[in-house]
Parts: C-alpha cells; sequence; structure tokens
C-alpha cells in the first residue's frame, strides 16, 4: 500500500517534559515518517536525537498483543473478568487499601483521569502512585509549600527573555535537548549568562559561564548563601516581601546560620554567582531531578523559591523559577490527582471540601480521605503482604525503582499482579499473572501537559495492533466490571477530557490555579484539532504566567518564604562503601529501553551500561578504560563498563538508569539505590547511593554480532539493536574449552557460528570474536 495519500498527523513526542510537537506520516505498512512540528510552540519544528528516532521505535517485534493469563493468550472478555473479580473480591475481603494502582508519566491525561477516578473515587483508597514519583515529587511538594498550589509559574519564552540563566541540577543538554537548544540559541543571540550547578560535568556546561561543582547534597547551603548574600547587597525586594510572602525574619535567620562553603565550591566562585545573581534582574532558575531525587529535594526547591520569591523575580518576562518535569505527561499526571496525596484538578485530599466536592461531581460511592502509599512505600507494602492485588501501567518498576531488586521480589511475590504494557518483555512484565496489551505512542488519542502548562493532542497515526487497547479504556471497563457501569460509560477521550476540564473549574471556583473549564464544552470536532494551549484557560484567565501580580493561592494570597537548612546529606560515606554514586540519563536512551532500544541509531551512542569515574579514582582502584567494575551497595550489586573521565567528581562516579534484565542484567542500577526518600515528597534519593567498587577480573572477554536476538548465561552480557541485527558484549568467570559450542547455545544454532579467537584488544586478558549469520 502506498503511503504517500496518508494524512500528515500532528502529534507530540513521547519523551521528555519539553513536550515537543511532531509531524506524523504512516507509510501504509507500519512505518512512520516523523518531522518536528514548526507550528509547535515548544520546539518550532526542531526535534532531538531521541525524536528524530521515533519513526525506528513503532515496529510490532515485542509488542504484547493479546491479553495474557498465567502466560496463555486469552481474550479480553476473560481477562477484564478476571481482573475486575480479583480487584472486588480482594476489597471485599481487606479493605480498599489493600489494592493499588503504580501508573506513569507516560500515560495520557485521559487515562490518568480514569485510572485516579476508579481508585480515589470509587474503589475508595488513595493507593495510586506514579513512576512521576521518582521525578518531580519534591518540586510539588515545594510548589504547596511556597505558593499554596503546585503551580509552575513561568514559561518557555522566559528563557528567550532572560539575561541569567542558573540550571540547577539539570542537564538540559541531554535530557531536555530542545530546550537547551533554545536556550543556547538565545544565549548567541543576546549574551544571555548561563550557570551551572552540578558535581558532575555535564554535556550542558559547554554553554556555561561558570560551572559550579558543588559536593553533591549541599545545594540548601548554596542558595541559603545566597538569599543572605541577596539581603546584604540590598538586592531583595522589600516592597514584594512586604506586600506579597510571609515568614522572611524566619528565612533569613535560617539562611544566614548556613555556611556556603560546606559546598566544597571556591569561595571565589561561588561570589561571582552571587554577584551575577544579585546584578542580574532577569533570572531564570532551571531545576530538574538533580534537585528533586534527594532526601532533601523538598527543601532545596524552598531554597531556590526562596531567592526568587524574596527578591520579587517570579511571573514577570524573563523571570522565575522553572521546573522542567522529566516525562512527557508528569504535569498531567498532576493536574489529575495522579499522586498518592493528591486530589483531582489541583484540589487537596486534606481538604473537606474539595473531597465532597470532587465526591459529589463524580457521584461516587466514596472519596479516599487520606493519602495513599507513595511509591516507594507502596512497594514495601507488596513485599509485605499488606498490597494483595496490583495493577502496574506503562512501567517498570521492577527496575526503575530504587532497590530494584526487593521490589522486583516484591512483585513476584504479590498474590495478584497486573500489568498493562505495550510489551510483555519487560522484568516487570515478566512477573504479571496478567498482561493487558495497551496500545503505545503513535497509536494513542488524548494530551499531555509539558512543563510550561501547555496542553497538546496526541493523536494516532498507526492503528492498534492486534488487540490492544488504549488505557483509559481498559480501567474505564474494569471500573464497569465492578459494578459503576454509569461512571466509567466513555466513548472517548473528549468526554474523559471535557470532563477533567469540567471538573477543573469546580476546582478554579474554590480558589485553585488548575482552571480549564474554557474548554469543558470542547467539541469532539474541536478536542482533534485542540491547538496546544497553555493553561490556565478560564473565564476569567488564559495562558501566561502566573504570580506577577503577587497574589498566590494560599488562604491569605501570600507566598511562604519557609526556612530551610543545610543538613547532613542521608546517604554519609561509610568505610565499607565509599563512594557516592550518582545515576541518570543519557543523552540516547529513554526510562528502561522499551521503545528507544529498538532504534539502532539511538544504541549507537552508548551501546553498555557503564560507570564513569574519576582518573584519580580509577587509578585508586586500578581501573582502566574498558575495564568491567564491580560496583556494590548495601542494597545490590552490578558490573559496569568503566569509562574514565575527568568529568565524573572525585569520589562521586556517574552511572546510567537505563539498562534492564532484558538489555544487560548485571547493568541494573537502581538495584545499588537506597530506598530512602525526601520525608516531604516521598521521592527517592537517586543521585548519592554509597557503594564500593572494584575491578571485576573476567576469565575472558568476548563480542559478538548476531542476525537475531541472542541471550547468554554468563557473568555480563549487553545486548543492544544494530540496523542488520544485535551485538553483544560479554564477559565471564569461567574459560571455555569449547567456543563453538558456546557460540552455537548463545544464538540457538543449529549450524556451527564462526569463532575468531583469539583476538588482540584492549579487553584483555583473552577476546574472543564470534559471528553469527
Ligand atoms: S526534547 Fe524531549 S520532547 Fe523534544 S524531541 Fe527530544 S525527547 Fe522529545
Amino acid at each position: 500500500m502506498d503511503g504517500a495519500g496518508l494524512p500528515e498527523v500532528r502529534s507530540t513526542c513521547p519523551y521528555c517534559g519539553v513536550g515537543c510537537g511532531v509531524k506524523l506520516r504512516a507509510d501504509g505498512a507500519g512505518g512512520l515518517a516523523v518531522e518536528g512540528d514548526p507550528d509547535h510552540p515548544a520546539n518550532r519544528g526542531k526535534l532531538c536525537s531521541k525524536g528524530l528516532a521515533l519513526g525506528e521505535t513503532v515496529g510490532l517485534g515485542e509488542r504484547l498483543l493479546s491479553p495474557r493469563v498465567n502466560g496463555s493468550d486469552t481474550g479480553w472478555h476473560d481477562a477484564l473478568n478476571l481482573v475486575a473479580k480479583r480487584f472486588s473480591d480482594t476489597i471485599a475481603e481487606h479493605g480498599p487499601d489493600s489494592v493499588a494502582f503504580y501508573v506513569s508519566g507516560q500515560l495520557l491525561t485521559e487515562d490518568y483521569y480514569v485510572a485516579n477516578k476508579l481508585m480515589k473515587g470509587f474503589i475508595g483508597s488513595a493507593n495510586i502512585d506514579t513512576n512521576s514519583r521518582l521525578c518531580m515529587a519534591s518540586t510539588v511538594a515545594g510548589h504547596k509549600r511556597a505558593f499554596g498550589s503546585d503551580t509552575v509559574p513561568g514559561t518557555y519564552e522566559d528563557l528567550e527573555q532572560t539575561d541569567l540563566v542558573v540550571l540547577t541540577g539539570s542537564n538540559l543538554a541531554w535530557c531536555h535537548p530542545v530546550l537547551y537548544q533554545r536556550l543556547a540559541a538565545a544565549r548567541a543571540a543576546r549574551g544571555t549568562k548561563v550557570v551551572v550547578i552540578d558535581p558532575r560535568r555535564t554535556a550542558t556546561c559547554d554553554i556555561a559561564d561558570l560551572h559550579l561543582k558543588l559536593k553533591p547534597g549541599t545545594d540548601v547551603a548554596l542558595f541559603n548563601g545566597l538569599f543572605a548574600h541577596l539581603r546584604e547587597m540590598g538586592a531583595l525586594d522589600k516592597r514584594f516581601i512586604l506586600d506579597h510572602t510571609t515568614g522572611y525574619d524566619e528565612t533569613l535567620a535560617a539562611a544566614s546560620s548556613d555556611d556556603a562553603e560546606t559546598t566544597g565550591l571556591d569561595p571565589r566562585d561561588i561570589a561571582r554567582f552571587y554577584q551575577m545573581f544579585a546584578a542580574t534582574e532577569r533570572t531564570v532558575t532551571v531545576f530538574s531531578q538533580g534537585v528533586n531525587q534527594s532526601t532533601s529535594g523538598t527543601d532545596k526547591v524552598n531554597a531556590i523559591l526562596n531567592c526568587h520569591l524574596a527578591t520579587g523575580r517570579i511571573g514577570k518576562p524573563g523571570m522565575g523559577p522553572l521546573s522542567v518535569t522529566g516525562q512527557p505527561n508528569a504535569m498531567g499526571g498532576r493536574e489529575t490527582g495522579g499522586l498518592a496525596n493528591m486530589l483531582a484538578a489541583h484540589l487537596d485530599l486534606e481538604n473537606a471540601e474539595h473531597r465532597a466536592a470532587v465526591q459529589s461531581f463524580w457521584s461516587a460511592p466514596h472519596i479516599a480521605e487520606r493519602p495513599g502509599l507513595k511509591a516507594v512505600d507502596m512497594f514495601r507494602a507488596v513485599g509485605e503482604g499488606r498490597i494483595k492485588a496490583l495493577w502496574i501501567a506503562c512501567t517498570n518498576p521492577a527496575v526503575s525503582m530504587p532497590d530494584a531488586d526487593a521490589v522486583r521480589a516484591a512483585i513476584k511475590g504479590c498474590d495478584f499482579t497486573v500489568v498493562s504494557d505495550i510489551t510483555g518483555q519487560t522484568d516487570t512484565a515478566r512477573l504479571a499473572d496478567v498482561l493487558l496489551p495497551a496500545t503505545g505512542w503513535g497509536e494513542k488519542d488524548g494530551t499531555v501537559t509539558n512543563s510550561d502548562r501547555t496542553i497538546s493532542r496526541q493523536r494516532p497515526a498507526l492503528p492498534a495492533p492486534g488487540l490492544a487497547r488504549h488505557d483509559w479504556a481498559i480501567f474505564a471497563e474494569v471500573g464497569r466490571r465492578m459494578g459503576w457501569h454509569d461512571a466509567f460509560d466513555y466513548r472517548g477521550p473528549a468526554e474523559i477530557f471535557r470532563e477533567h476540564a469540567a471538573l477543573s473549574g469546580i476546582a478554579g471556583r474554590l480558589g485553585r490555579d488548575f482552571d480549564i473549564s474554557g474548554l469543558a464544552d470542547i467539541s469532539d470536532a474541536d478536542y482533534d484539532d485542540l491547538k496546544p494551549t497553555r493553561w490556565p484557560v478560564s473565564a476569567t484567565r488564559s495562558g501566561g504566567r502566573f504570580f506577577g501580580d503577587g497574589r498566590f493561592f494560599t488562604p491569605d494570597g501570600r507566598a511562604r518564604l519557609l526556612p530551610v537548612r543545610q543538613t547532613a546529606p542521608a546517604a554519609r560515606r561509610e568505610p565499607c562503601y565509599p563512594y557516592r554514586l550518582n545515576t541518570g540519563r543519557t543523552r540516547d536512551q529513554w526510562h528502561t529501553m522499551t521503545r528507544t532500544g529498538l532504534a539502532p541509531r539511538l544504541s549507537r551512542h552508548l551501546a553498555e551500561p557503564f560507570l564513569q569515574i574519576h582518573p584519580e579514582d580509577a587509578a585508586t582502584l586500578d581501573l582502566a578504560p574498558a575495564h568491567l567494575a564491580r560496583v556494590k551497595s548495601p542494597h545490590g550489586e552490578a558490573i559496569l563498563r568503566v569509562l574514565v573521565s575527568e568529568d565524573a567528581a572525585p569520589g562521586a562516579p556517574f552511572a546510567p538508569m537505563h539498562w534492564t534484565g532484558e538489555t544487560a542484567p548485571a547493568g541494573r542500577i537502581d538495584a545499588l539505590v537506597a530506598p530512602a526518600t525526601d520525608p516531604v515528597s516521598g521521592q527517592p534519593e537517586s543521585k548519592a547511593s554509597v557503594v564500593a567498587i572494584e575491578r571485576y577480573n573476567a576469565a575472558w572477554y568476548g563480542f559478538a554480532v548476531a542476525a537475531s536476538k541472542p541471550s547468554a548465561n554468563v557473568a555480563y552480557w549487553a545486548r543492544m539493536r544494530t540496523s542488520q541485527g544485535w551485538r553483544m558484549e560479554l564477559a565471564g568467570e569461567t574459560a571455555c574449552g569449547d567456543w563453538r559450542g558456546f557460540a552455537q547455545r548463545l544464538f540457538g544454532l543449529d549450524t556451527e557460528p564462526q569463532v575468531v579467537s583469539p583476538a588482540s584488544s584492549i579487553r584483555q586478558p583473552c577476546d574472543v570474536r564470534m559471528r553469527a549469520q
């Protein structure tokens, strides 16, 4: 079939929180051409490497195409009846808090809305949390403490209207590349100054005028020092403080009691940063996971917000704090209440009036009356048998949660686990009792909200494969089968969106920030055509910035300056674990690689899990480039390829989060991360795990290429796609006398593969090269 006649579809990239618009054209044979949408305000036609490779990720080779119960294909009717019955029976026997949903920042807003409604309004528990807990929960908590609402004040345009950008805990160049490109262009055009605050030198530092390589976890001391300096320099906005904030004296006392030298930075660099900030009214502070993923993440956020509030630099062109989310729809999840401690439409679970309003709007038999279990506590409860029925949607917690080995064991031991996803080939899906095939990006239909509050449509360009269904439809069907037919009788995503928008109007009348009631009567056709739209959208407000008028969403309308103090990082150095492991993303992979891992060109960037380590540490440990290192924490261990680089901070190596049991079983880095969380936000500390490192002395090393997917039972292997098939790195502890037999088993071949042995290589002591046709 010739695809030239198929219509062009405008949609949104499914990866990071920038939320770039894309134009899609299906070829009629399952393929998809992708280009940037020049009309989308987030990216104006640009895409990063991941966005450009989207067309390589839509193949059906690894898709789940049918429901499965206990490993056998079945129809939707039987699978959904089983899910509804097991959840209903468990609730009847053990109460609503004995069940839980763990969902994803990659669900669409409509999916999130239905899942949250089912759990909080009809099951009557708040046990729904999301992988966004691992991404930006500290920002949500910090916003609410300071503003009385989870409001992102500014917009992306601020990056082009500002004179100084402070990037803290944000490798924008790799994690939000198109936003980085916008900043780099603005810097070239108008000389914007850039300060990067990060223990590690990242690609983002390429445009930095100043890089502050602070000690991990000392951000509060740095920003408290800034607050005190601004006061000394007379750079605070006294009028704004007096008229629009509370807590100034306590905040100044706390800030003055901290010592910025705790950061370990050269005092001259600290002074330069403070002078730049004090002297530049148009300042934007961008923060991300490096701030959020910490046991003091919420305090870090408030230390940043304090500096912007006390200078009145908020909600005006080119000024303000700007949180950038990791995921494409973390914001939509927040708007629909998809976190265990939130109600829908930015309403508060702890507020009886808010609960009554939502319950009445939904005509719900229940409404959750207390916060549910946040992600780490949820999986702890699963492991302890308190959660007896668990539904995981569109995410892979057996890999991505801290203490991942324990989480994997908890899921395995759960009485009843449902996984809805695009593939059954994930570490988590392999543990499910029931697997439900969900539509993937390219097939989905709904909305997402990016980091600057812009709601964009994801539109389908490809048909749903096999028996796959939309996530909202799966949740709604289970809701109907649990007895709530009318509440979940949706005809399509537009109807859900209208309901979501109407509920936000109630929130607006209750004085909340999130109000898109101007879209509550949108027709199906207008929903289909909806252009990128920044909220709020109501009779009184639309788009734009918040807080420029000095009015906040607290009961008295004033922002809260919060006294916060630098605390000792929770993960102290211990003699047995002398290094602090920093984890994060690489440029070309996304989360646990279920999609980006399908694109050969993305695998070319960094094809193995690695440990980026400073040369001094490498010398101490007798590690050289391309060695393997064994990394141990009190929770788990990993084997990683050594990458020696001065970019890593001494004593604080870095490892990526992407590799899984499917791609490199020894490289599951979250198995090392402690389940320690921020006491306010519940967000885990993913940036500073205590670890020990030693050289991994393999008896042999190998490299294989294969036309079909290989697997191995050796101590270390990592496999990646190539344009022709697969490549695999291997290492083992026991020398093999029969390499041909070994390679035959590796590739499941009837014929003998070609073996070239040994070959000279830096991967001494032995290098075995194998090739299977
Ligand atoms: S910057 Fe983010 S949203 Fe934009 S193309 Fe890249 S991954 Fe997608």
